[in-house]
């Protein structure tokens, strides 16, 4: 390692990458110093997917102690108390910050709590204005929600602030179709405000298959989530009770309590100095990067949302691994393999999904064969609830082999995480109906696809 250099290692986010990165080339020998300018953990710990799937178990109490009473339950005096609720959230994630600044200590990974830019090839220059000097130097500072400019946008909230709210409101427009219009669209339903989504197209959920979510969409109108298509924001109004008066374009103006926009996310790479150094960006601001996660610069990386490759938590955190390994590491050089990456959207009932969807697979492979499970699952049926799941196997006709599953329904994601694991070793519609079934759960509907 170059003593040239105050660090052979320094890293500029303490997110889900940057965590990772930083503590395996330490692991591996580096001297490593990470600057963070918020809250060590990033958004995934701090405002996203972690605080979000606490909220989620939070809101669906609401449907379980409502199906409780047709198991035999009584429940007197139910009442639900969101700053109760807000505020366990928030402790736990202080406790999880602690422990991922605990994480880099016991690495040895120095901490500077502060916002560092790039002033050099291989210089840093921290807010305090002190000068560090790196032999490789790694971008890890994420994505920040999109929020559209429009007259009285300075009024919407993004999920940032969604955790924080004082109180709930009564009555709550989401802006967008995608993962965290859904997912808070689902929350705020389940505590009881009046939630309406209002997207620029005429779809939500994109990029998943169209049947899971036409289903979505109908068991959220059945749950009372209004739905706005192919609509633009023309105003937002603040009036004098505090309640604004929202303009969409095609709609009549209507009242809400809050305004969240959930539009996407662009990466955080302003005011980094990235241009003083020649990294180049792409047409969003992402950096760009190679399979190896190095940018235009030889000796600066890039990982995780920061680069809009795949903005999912797990993909940032391996990228962070496969950089710290193959440039600290004793191997070979290694990259991440981006394909066949499971998801989910924790959504009311929660989707989840693995590989090509039925239109991607009919559209590259041609001859597919699709096998399909709606049911009614039996806890719902004792519940009285008629909400139905939806399972789907794609399967390459040429070969038998399973290019994608797609579900939605009660742990969907639970049960994705293994049945990935299948699409990804490539194996066929056959194995899975070689395997015995677990009954009775949901899951055996995908070991029994007729
Ligand atoms: P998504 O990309 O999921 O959805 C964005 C939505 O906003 C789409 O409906 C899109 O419309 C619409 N949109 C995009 N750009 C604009 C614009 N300029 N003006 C108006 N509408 C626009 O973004 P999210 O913000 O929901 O989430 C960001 C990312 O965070 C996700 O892509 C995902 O990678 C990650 N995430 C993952 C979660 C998980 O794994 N469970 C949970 C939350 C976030 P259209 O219909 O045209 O596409």
């Amino acid at each position: 390692m170059a003593d040239e250099y105050d660090y052979d290692l320094f890293t500029i986010g303490a997110g889900s990458g940057g965590v990772r990165a930083s503590r395996v080339a330490a692991a591996h020998g580096a001297r490593v110093a990470v600057a963070e300018e918020y809250r060590v953990g990033g958004t995934c710990v701090i405002r996203g997917c972690v605080p979000k799937k606490m909220l989620v178990y939070g809101a669906h109490f609401a449907e379980d102690l409502v199906d409780a009473q047709h198991f035999g339950w009584t429940i007197e005096g139910k009442r639900f108390d969101w700053a109760a609720l807000r505020d366990h959230v928030q402790n736990d994630v202080t406790r999880l910050e602690g422990l991922y600044g605990q994480t880099l200590g016991n690495h040895n990974v120095t901490i500077f709590a502060e916002r560092a830019t790039i002033t050099g090839p291989h210089e840093i220059t921290l807010a305090s204005g002190k000068t560090v000097t790196a032999k490789t130097i790694l971008v890890a500072t994420g994505a920040r929600p999109l929020v559209p400019t429009f007259p009285g946008s300075e009024h919407v909230i993004t999920s940032n602030e969604a955790f924080h709210l004082e109180q709930l409101p009564r009555r709550i427009l989401i802006a967008g179709g995608g993962y965290i219009a859904n997912e808070f669209a689902g929350i705020f339903n389940e505590f009881g405000c009046k939630v309406t989504i209002a997207n620029r197209s005429d779809t939500i959920l994109r990029s998943y298959d169209a049947s899971l979510r036409d289903r979505l969409l109908q068991i959220s109108m059945v749950k009372g989530i209004g739905f706005l298509f192919n609509t633009e924001f023309e105003s937002i109004e603040k009036q004098a009770d505090g309640t604004l008066l929202v303009r969409l374009s095609g709609q009549e103006p209507c009242e809400y309590d809050a305004v969240m926009v959930a539009t996407g996310r662009i990466p955080n790479t302003e005011g980094l100095g990235l241009e003083t150094v020649g990294v180049e960006l792409g047409k969003k601001g992402e950096i760009l990067v190679d399979a190896f996660s190095k940018t235009s610069v030889d000796h600066i990386y890039a990982v995780g949302d920061v680069t809009d490759r795949v903005q999912l938590t797990p993909v940032a955190i391996r990228e962070g691994q496969a950089f710290a390994d193959s440039v600290f590491g004793p191997g070979e050089p290694y990259a991440v393999d981006h394909s066949c990456v499971p998801s989910a959207v924790f959504s009311h009932p929660p989707i989840a999904a693995v590989g090509m969807t039925e239109s991607e697979a009919r559209n590259t492979l041609g001859n597919i064969k699709v096998f399909q499970s709606d049911f009614r699952p039996m806890k719902n049926v004792v519940a009285g609830r008629n909400e139905r799941s939806l399972y789907k196997m794609i399967v390459d006709a040429a070969n038998d082999r399973i290019v994608g599953i797609h579900m939605i329904g009660p742990e969907a994601p639970e049960i994705m995480q293994a049945a990935a694991i299948a699409v990804k070793a490539r194996l066929t519609k056959a194995d899975f109906d070689a395997t015995v079934a677990i009954h009775p759960t949901m899951a055996e509907e995908l070991v029994l696809f007729k």
